[in-house]
């Protein structure tokens, strides 16, 4: 029969991209419960649906953030059978800490880390009861590795990077999968609207050298690297079908391969010196020269790190 997915933040993005590439699938294997926030933000996703919508796809409520949100849709599913639960919805947050108020970065948190958790709560005792399952979190190369000036995200996505990785061991026990998805950029209203918040801030009480690394250094390389590197949400879609499809799923999913060195420099060194140091002279300085410096690395990496992703195609 057809397995039920439900997704959470499909209004745009890779959400939105995930749904209705699940809902296409030429077998129909899949009954997609797209979930958003907000319906009145349907629009986009309805129409990329197309004929889909209404008969593999349909659409529920859900705010990650809201106990009472989640456990309504999940009771207004038949039998509250969820077959894979795939995280998604999430929050970006960038900008020089002393910028950030402490209720901003809870609010990160909430969303991207107590969000994931309150999901996996109400889903996880089904499955546990059934021996089935696929929890599937869409993390982030920097749920892996921190990156400057992202400090706060960063550290949500490694909170829930930690929580999955101890919780993959139990749920092994109860044939339930987890898998972690690991984009690096990908273009979506995520980076247009971090963009966007970065460009209205003033930094009261940043310190003049900080906004300067931050604007007119980190900002700049930041933009190279997503216009060299980025992936697009049907890239992360393609990935995300293959880990769901695969018959043993890896727990992490890096879906770029260049960002595998990166990665491999931090198990390479356990004291972290490397990688501190590796950013330090990216960012500073190769910076002016971040795009000639990102074509050496896709020319440096090599085959057996590029096997080690899931790729789209
Ligand atoms: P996006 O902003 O287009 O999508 C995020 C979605 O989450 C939006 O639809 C938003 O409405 C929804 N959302 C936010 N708070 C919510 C809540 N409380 N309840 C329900 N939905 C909520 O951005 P995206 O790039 O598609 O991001 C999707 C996921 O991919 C996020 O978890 C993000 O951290 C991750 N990611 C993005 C990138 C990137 O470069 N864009 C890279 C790696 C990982």
């Amino acid at each position: 029969g057809q397995k039920v997915v439900l997704i959470t933040g499909c209004s745009s993005g890779i959400g939105l991209r995930i749904a209705v590439t699940l809902a296409k699938d030429e077998k129909k294997r899949y009954h997609v419960i797209a979930t958003m926030r907000d319906l009145k933000k349907k629009d986009k996703l309805v129409e990329a649906a197309g004929d889909a919508y209404g008969k593999t796809l349909i659409l529920l409520p859900l705010d990650v953030c809201s106990d009472e949100s989640v456990k309504q849709c999940i009771n207004n599913i038949k039998d509250r059978h969820i077959d894979i639960l795939i995280n998604n919805a999430g929050v970006g947050l960038l900008g020089p800490v002393e910028s950030i108020s402490i209720e901003e970065m809870k609010r990160v948190f909430e969303t991207n880390f107590f969000g994931v958790v309150r999901m996996i709560k109400e889903v996880m005792p089904d499955m546990k009861k059934r021996r089935s399952g696929h929890i599937v979190v869409m993390s982030s190369v920097m749920g892996l590795q921190g990156v400057v000036f992202n400090d706060v995200y960063t550290a949500s996505k490694f909170a829930m990077e930690g929580f999955c990785e101890s919780m993959a061991v139990q749920l092994m026990k109860f044939n339930i999968r987890l898998s972690m998805i690991e984009p690096g950029p990908v273009h979506t209203e995520f980076e247009t609207k971090m963009m966007e918040d970065v460009a209205k801030m003033e930094y009261p009480g940043v310190d003049a050298d900080t906004v300067r690394y931050f604007k007119d250094v980190y900002l700049p390389s930041s933009i190279d690297i997503f216009e060299a590197m980025g992936q697009t949400p049907e890239d992360i879609a393609k990935c995300t079908k293959k880990v769901i499809e695969s018959n043993s799923p890896r727990f992490r999913n890096l879906t770029n391969s260049l960002y595998t060195p990166i990665v491999a420099l931090k198990y390479a060194d356990e004291t972290g010196g490397l990688s501190v140091n590796t950013f330090y002279n990216l960012l500073f300085n190769f910076g002016p020269l971040m795009h000639i410096t990102m074509s050496i690395l896709k020319c440096l990496t090599c085959s057996c790190l590029r096997r080690r992703t899931v790729s789209p195609n």
